[in-house]
């Protein structure tokens, strides 16, 4: 649950106030056709301190990032060994602080912040707790996800009180914006504000019946008031551009953002496909099946993700949204070519 705000955070939110925080929407409306550059880290594990998000983030700063959005990582349910044989579940979360680490960059950098937010493991009136959180703070923006199901669940499953879809959040978030909340007839509650982004897959997402399901199930969350969308990582640009296709025909107008991951390393060659089901195209294939060291991967990789973005930005995307995963170096390199 999120804590009452104490005499630390009405300052940090005076503070916050006084930066007048833009929403990705007009950042995108004022770029006049320029592609811009953004960002996804992961709040640190948990233990580590916030200077690790200053060290992701120093290295980009000179590419003046548009936004920077920051991740939501529900809890994982573990089983320990307590003797006899009795095993007691565990709920762990791993990296919490997302709107606090939203909040305190924006403070810090002074540059516009997006917290994720999902569905899982948050009922109607938590997710109510943590939009006033954010809105209290100045946050203007928030990605609105229905996240995965948890590791020893074989599909998600809401809350009991929660929301089964993203386009369920983005209702309530929109409602919010007019001023309508959970139990409004105790409160004279001034509506928020906060631009709506959502999530889409060029790809399809993984339990989809197929694009053209997936698309029709995007358009309800454009039409319930996403405002732009961010697209999972690809690395065929063929597939973005299609996809893009396929939802201006579905009537889906909004921004759609790429989101680029650069390939770095041997680990990622085999977890990033799997875990993201993206297919690698042949000619990127080919060459990272010749790499031996993670250094062999890394220059393939960012090669790659040079040539992508050089066409990404010819062909007028309105925005890169690099995965950092944690790593800003090979961004770095990237972006050092593109901006
Ligand atoms: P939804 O839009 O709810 O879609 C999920 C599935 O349900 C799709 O197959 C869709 O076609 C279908 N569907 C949608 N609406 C309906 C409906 N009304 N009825 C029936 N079917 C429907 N996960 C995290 O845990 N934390 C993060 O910070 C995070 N950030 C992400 C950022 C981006 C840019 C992306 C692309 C993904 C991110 N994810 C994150 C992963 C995301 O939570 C998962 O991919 C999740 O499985 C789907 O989320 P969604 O918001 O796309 O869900």
């Amino acid at each position: 649950m999120p804590t009452p705000p104490g005499s630390a955070f009405l300052l940090l939110a005076a503070r916050f106030r006084a930066h007048f925080p833009m929403k990705v929407i007009d950042h995108l409306r004022n770029a006049q056709g320029r592609t811009l550059l953004s960002f996804e880290i992961l709040p640190p594990l948990k233990g580590k301190d916030i200077r690790s998000i200053y060290a992701g983030i120093d290295p980009l700063l000179e590419f003046k990032p548009s936004f920077i959005n920051v991740t939501y990582h529900r809890e994982e349910v573990i089983y320990k060994e307590r003797g006899h044989g009795l095993l007691q579940k565990v709920r762990l979360r791993k990296r919490p602080g997302t709107i606090g680490i939203c909040a305190t960059i924006k403070v810090k950098y002074d540059i516009d912040t997006v917290p994720h937010l999902i569905c899982g493991g948050f009922s109607r009136e938590e997710t109510e707790d943590a939009l006033i959180e954010m809105n209290f703070l100045g946050i203007d923006n928030v990605l609105a996800l229905r996240g995965d199901a948890i590791k020893n669940e074989s599909h998600f499953i809401p809350e009991r009180d929660g929301h089964a879809h993203a386009v369920d959040m983005v209702r309530q978030i929109a409602a919010l914006n007019q001023g309508k909340y959970l139990h409004d007839e105790e409160l004279e509650a001034a509506p928020t504000d906060l631009c709506i982004g959502a999530a889409c897959y060029p790809e399809k997402h993984p339990e989809a019946l197929n694009l053209n399901v997936d698309i029709a199930y995007l358009k309800q969350k454009v039409d319930a008031g996403a405002e732009y969308l961010v697209t999972q990582m690809f690395f065929d640009n063929a597939k973005y551009f299609h996809f893009v296709d396929l939802c201006r025909e579905a009537g889906i107008t909004v921004p759609i953002i790429p989101g680029l991951k650069p390939i770095t390393t041997l680990k990622h060659i085999a977890f990033l496909p799997k875990t993201f089901r993206v297919d690698l195209p042949d000619a990127f294939a080919a060459e990272l099946v010749k790499c031996r060291t993670d250094a062999d991967v890394k220059q393939v990789g960012i090669e790659w993700a040079v040539a992508q973005s050089k066409e990404l930005v010819e062909r007028g995307a309105p925005c890169l949204h690099f995965y950092t995963m944690g790593r800003s170096e090979a961004v770095r390199s990237i972006a050092a070519r593109i901006f």
